[in-house]
């Protein structure tokens, strides 16, 4: 019996509370790292969790790439990757037009030593030059977004030993940042720690509330959601909604 418990499979329900909210934090960042958001961790917690950035296309919202790009002016080959050891370390004497390959200083025909750099590409002798990232739409122009996350996570509630099929959020009247840029992120973890996630904004918290928002157990702190883990009830409307922070 005591082997059977030391070789249990460990769940988040080993976690401290403490722990477990913490991880509900993690699962939340890989996941926006999926919609392309760069994730930053606040020093204190002032409630908010995460502090989000993208660069995005102006015209078409596609990822932006903010490192320029090495290519060759000629034949289009891209050095940006991998490839950086394959650019070719010309150099050129401004005297007598004598080309080198390497570190010189001097012109090895004329000893001048006014020679400038002419980084070139391995396959056409083209020059590399550094050009600004431009989207494949054709568009110059990036957009900057940033945005404030709060996480609040849950696992299915259980009472006597028994799963009642419910997830409980607390939210209470501090979590109320009034901000176009801030947003809850519910994470849900069912009993197999598979994990949910009901993305909302503060104005989507409060229009759905609605009266109870002025009920005196949120003002007391005391207001727990308590929704059915099967189809999230009334909050069902927010599952994977991460277009909302677009
Ligand atoms: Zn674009
Ligand atoms: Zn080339
Ligand atoms: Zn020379």
């Amino acid at each position: 019996m005591i082997m059977i418990m030391k070789n249990r499979k460990k769940t988040t329900t080993d976690l401290s509370a403490k722990h477990f909210s913490r991880y509900g934090e993690f699962l939340v960042s890989f996941e926006l790292s999926k919609h392309g958001w760069n994730i930053y961790d606040p020093v204190y917690d002032e409630y908010i969790d995460l502090i989000i950035h993208k660069h995005v296309c102006e015209e078409c919202g596609k990822n932006w790439n903010l490192t320029p790009v090495l290519v060759c002016k000629k034949c289009g080959k891209d050095f940006s990757k991998s490839l950086k050891k394959d650019i070719v370390a010309k150099k050129i004497c401004q005297d007598c037009k004598n080309e080198m390959i390497g570190n010189k200083t001097k012109c090895a025909k004329c000893q001048s030593e006014n020679l400038i750099n002419h980084p070139s590409c391995d396959k056409c002798d083209g020059e590399v030059e550094m050009i600004d990232h431009s989207c494949k739409c054709g568009s110059k122009k990036y957009i900057t977004k940033f945005r404030t996350i709060q996480v609040k996570s849950s696992r299915i509630e259980h009472g006597d030993g028994k799963s009642k099929n419910t997830y409980a959020v607390d939210m209470k009247p501090r979590d109320l940042i009034k901000d176009e840029s801030h947003f809850y992120i519910w994470c849900l973890l069912d009993d197999k720690d598979h994990p949910h996630f009901l993305v909302l904004s503060v104005k989507d918290f409060i229009k759905v509330m609605g009266d109870s928002l002025k009920g005196i157990s949120f003002f007391k702190d005391q207001d727990r959601q308590h929704f059915s883990s099967r189809d999230f009830g009334k909050w069902r409307e927010f599952l994977d909604k991460f277009d909302k922070l677009e």
